[in-house]
Parts: structure tokens; sequence; C-alpha cells
């Protein structure tokens, strides 16, 4: 067997509706860029549109294409401006645009007059992440701008939070104090978008006062805390397991040292297991040096010696191993489990880049 994720679509649906419970009357953005966070984006969406999702959201055109070509059908909203010249690729896959510059709304308005249909467009305030959208300052002139254009409605306004998952920092109130600002603005000159969002996972779960009327969640989605100091508020179900299985079984001797630049040597006489995944997998480099460990029934073993491109080998001590044997990398066997937030605390970064991480080659299976 090469390696597998297997994703339980239950867990997904699961999480949906838990955060819908937690943010209601507020509903739930389903965030399936990046394939899904790693987890397909398809099969994602749809669970959670079956879950109870208000609707998703991506990063890129081509990913709403994907999600309609599977035969996704829900609203999807486009995160960031697209090109001008991708307008009307995103009219025909029926996608909401973010907006914040005058030339994206003029190539947004041309492209929905040309198809004859009205875009239900979002625009988006930098409020402080310093990222994309438009200046508060000038975010009444950009709405009045959406809200005039033929073939455009104004149908939300958003904001993204910098530190909403460090739920002590001060910013995020300054981010919505911001926000809230630019929506009485609006309210001033005779707009009313009926859709005010600005949380995403970390938003969602630690301020009640970010979640208004929608909240964009992925992290949470997928089971995963957005960081440590949230893992413990909301009952989530990890939806991935990464697996692969044994390959070979070797002796090796004390003193012998073992994979690319032998920078691990045995202590003792051990057994060596061969499993069949390796960096172009997703499984970072560096995961040995830092602990890394994976199950082999039900037990943990330590990843020894550099990771390989197709390979890396487990110390298996003396417990019982053979070809063919399961090897749980990320997820549960028997009373044991290694969450991808663990690799993430290991490899010093988050569990987004952990899941997304995880390679095309890899097979994906959805329960
Ligand atoms: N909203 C925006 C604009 C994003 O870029 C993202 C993801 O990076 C999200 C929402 C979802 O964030 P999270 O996965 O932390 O819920």
């Amino acid at each position: 067997m090469r390696a597998r994720a297997d994703i339980d679509l239950d867990a997904i649906a699961a999480n949906v509706r838990t955060l819908g419970r937690l943010v209601a009357p507020a509903r739930v953005c389903a965030v399936v860029k990046a394939g899904g966070y790693g987890h397909g984006a398809a099969p994602v969406a749809q669970a959670s549109i079956d879950a109870g999702a208000a609707c998703l959201a991506v990063a890129h055109v081509e990913e709403g294409e994907a999600l309609r070509a599977a035969g996704v059908d829900a609203a999807v909203l486009l995160l960031s401006e697209p090109d001008p010249g991708a307008m009307p690729r995103l009219v025909a896959a029926r996608l909401q645009p973010t907006l914040y510059t005058h030339a994206g709304i003029e190539a947004a308005s041309a492209a929905a007059v040309a198809a004859g249909v009205t875009l239900d467009a979002h625009l988006k305030v930098d409020t402080g992440m310093r990222r994309v959208g438009a200046d508060p300052v000038d975010a009444v002139a950009r709405a009045k701008e959406i809200d005039g254009a033929a073939g455009l409605a104004l149908d939300g306004v958003w904001t993204h939070l910098a530190v909403a998952d460090e739920p002590d920092h001060e910013f995020t109130a300054e981010q919505l104090r911001r926000f809230r600002a630019v929506v009485e603005e609006l309210q001033s000159a005779g707009m009313r978008p009926r859709t005010l969002h600005t949380a995403n996972s970390a938003g969602a779960i630690a301020h009640p006062d970010a979640r208004a009327d929608l909240v964009r969640c992925g992290i949470a989605v997928y089971g995963l805390a957005p960081s440590p100091q949230l893992a413990a508020r909301v009952p989530l179900v990890p939806a991935l397991t990464l697996r692969s299985e044994v390959s070979f079984v070797k002796q090796v001797g004390a003193g012998e040292g073992i994979s690319y630049g032998l920078r691990h040597r045995f202590a003792h006489d051990t057994t060596v297991a061969t499993v069949t995944i390796g960096y172009a997998d997703g499984v970072r480099r560096r995961l040995s040096e830092v602990g890394g460990e994976v199950l082999i029934g039900g037990r943990r073993h330590p990843i020894v010696g550099t990771i390989t491109m197709d390979q890396l080998m487990v110390d298996c001590g003396d417990h019982p191993v053979a070809p063919g044997d399961e090897v749980v990398l990320i997820g549960r066997q028997g009373d044991e489990e290694i969450t991808a937030e663990e690799w993430a605390e290991r490899l010093d970064t988050i569990p987004y880049e952990v899941v997304c991480g995880i390679g095309p080659r890899v097979e994906r299976r959805w329960h």
C-alpha cells in the first residue's frame, strides 16, 4: 500500500454542526480552499453544506470551477479579488466575488453585464491584517461604487482578523471597532449589506462579538484547533487519518547508522521497519530530528534517520512488526493517537501547514 489519507465526512459534518450551534444565529461558511486543507475540496464542501453550512469559500477562481465541475451547487465566495481577466470565468461558474479595487469592480461589472446576470459581491475592508482589502478610509466610496455598478449588488462586507488565535490579544477588538465604524458609515450612506462577516475559526470560537452574520471557518471544520490556546474550547473531531504500511523489516546492530548522512546511530541492536511515505508525501524531513513518531501495532515508535523522499524508517525495538503492517502517521490506532497539532508543535508550525502539505501523491478516500 502506498500512503493514503482517509477523510471521515461524518467528522466534517459533526464539526460544521458544532460550529453552527456555537455561533447561531450567525451561519457557517465552510472554507475549502487549498483542496479543502488537503482533505479534498468537493467532498468536504458537500458534506459541509449537507450539515447546514450556508456557503463555501475558496481562494481562486479555479478552485470554484473545480467545485462546480464536481457538482457542488452551493454559493461559493472568493476570498480575494480575482484578476480582472478572470471575471468572465467567475461569472460562468456562478462564484461570488470579493472586491476592493476600482479595476476589479469595473471588470466584475462588465463580466456580469455581458452575461446578463447580477453578481452578489462582497466588499473586503482591511482593518489591520494589511494583506488585501480596501482601506477603511476608502471603504464607503468602494461600497458605493459596487452598489451603483451595473450587474453588481453589494451583498456582503467583511474583514479578516490577524490575531484571533491569540484570544487575549487586544488587536482583535481594535479591528472589530474599525470594522463597525465602516459599517456605521455605510448605513449612514443608506447602504445595508445583508451579510457582515469578520471571523475565521479562531474568531468564531474565541470572540463572540466577531461572529456577526457569518463565520468563515476552515481549520475547525477539519477538526483542528486554530491554536493550542483554543484546543479545549470546542469539541472538534479530526477528520483525517494519514496512514501507510511497513514495506520491509530488518535487524540492525548497535553502532550502525541509518539513512542519508547516517545521522542516527543505534545504541542497541534493534528491529527497523521501512514505511512507504516520505517528504514528497508531506512528512517533513525535519520530523525525525524533533521526536516524530508513528503508530504500529497500537504503539508509538520513533522515526529514525533522515526522512527520504518516498520512505522513512522506524525503530520498533523488540516489538513484533512485519511487512504489510499498518502504520498511522496522523490519526488513531488502538488506544493511541497522533494529531496534526502534535506534528505542528514538534515542527514549530501550525496544523494548517501540516494538512495542506500532504502531497498530491497520497491517495484520498472519503468515508
Ligand atoms: N477567511 C479568510 C480570508 C482566510 O484567508 C481564511 C484562511 O486562511 C479563513 C477565513 C479560514 O481561516 P481558518 O482556517 O483559521 O478558519
